[in-house]
């Protein structure tokens, strides 16, 4: 396995060294694998056409296999899209279907997530978390730490994504079949394990093999808080729209000048203001959510992504 033993040690002391040098035994924690998943950057990349978007997340993706296979499920391997597939064989006679879980290996584009320097701060008491470049965390808009009173929590120093989307999902999933194979006692199904690409820029499933796959039923792993289960998604969709103007001297401009930059917030002024907006909009309603602006007198391209519970509408958009 490709854990950098003393370096988790010597950063986060968690773990008695000579515990794990002389101990054959010795049982990685969730927080092991957690920390070890995050040394990888595996940012997916919006602009790419290729597949995966980014081959940087094939690193861990093959370390997974190896890590999935050391745990006992043999027949893990990555497909050549970059899938990560093994099967839990069910010990069992009752007949029920076949389940699956699913995962993500990539980080947003949005944030870097090379280099990630965690940080555990445990027994957390409530308040808010300052990061170690001295961003903070601020308990009053995140009012989810209030149920994390007395838990650690891992957060980054502040100048990296965590990438805990969805890397705390790979390892509740990992963490799962340790304990699964390691419990015979609890009896189960045939159970099958995904570890995707490129979700992050909505092409996780572009690959995906539901068939080989072969789970009746599957659940991702993914976002939210401790104890929350979503039954169903929106669907998605991304528009690009690009406004050429036309660039003169500003010397020269009179009757000339098109500018570029006008236009997009001219188009920006005429959406809905008070609807169709992720900050005015809540369950099942839909949204058009601008996320990106630039350009310059001649040419400006506006970003958006749009969402909605029922497909039809994301044409109306
Ligand atoms: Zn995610």
């Amino acid at each position: 396995m490709q854990f950098r033993y003393y370096e988790v040690i010597n950063l986060f002391e968690l773990i008695n060294i000579e515990e794990i040098m002389f101990d054959n035994n010795y049982e990685f924690t969730c927080v092991d694998r957690f920390l070890n998943y995050v040394k990888y950057d595996t940012q997916s990349d919006e602009e790419s056409t290729t597949f995966p978007s980014d081959p940087k997340q094939l690193e861990l993706s093959k370390d997974l296999v190896i890590e999935l296979k050391e745990i006992g499920l043999e027949d893990a391997h990555m497909d050549e899209n970059g899938y990560v597939l093994a099967t839990l064989p069910g010990n069992t006679d009752k007949d029920v279907p076949v389940i699956g879980f699913i995962s993500h290996v990539d980080t947003s584009p949005a944030v870097s997530g090379k280099d990630v320097k965690p940080q555990i701060l445990k027994n957390y008491q409530g308040g808010d978390i300052t990061l170690l470049n001295g961003k903070v965390i601020d308990a009053d808009n995140n009012p989810e730490l209030k149920d994390m009173i007395g838990f650690d929590i891992i957060t980054t120093d502040g100048t990296t994504l965590l990438g805990a989307d969805d890397k705390a999902g790979i390892d509740e999933i990992m963490d799962a079949m340790n304990y699964l194979v390691k419990h015979p006692d609890v009896k189960h199904g045939t159970i099958k394990i995904c570890f995707t690409p490129d979700e992050e820029v909505g092409r996780g499933a572009e690959k995906f093999d539901v068939e080989k796959f072969g789970a009746k039923y599957a659940y991702t792993i993914d976002g939210g808080t401790r104890g929350e289960i979503e039954t169903e998604t929106f669907s998605a969709d991304a528009v690009n729209i690009t406004f050429i103007g036309k660039n003169v001297h500003p010397g020269y401009a009179k009757g000339k000048m098109i500018n570029s930059l006008k236009l997009a917030s001219y188009f920006m002024e005429l959406l809905p203001k008070d609807r169709l907006s992720p900050e005015t909009t809540e369950g099942r309603e839909g949204y058009v959510h601008c996320t990106s602006i630039n350009g310059n007198e001649e040419k400006t391209i506006l970003k958006f992504i749009i969402r909605d519970f029922i497909d039809e509408k994301l044409v109306e958009f």
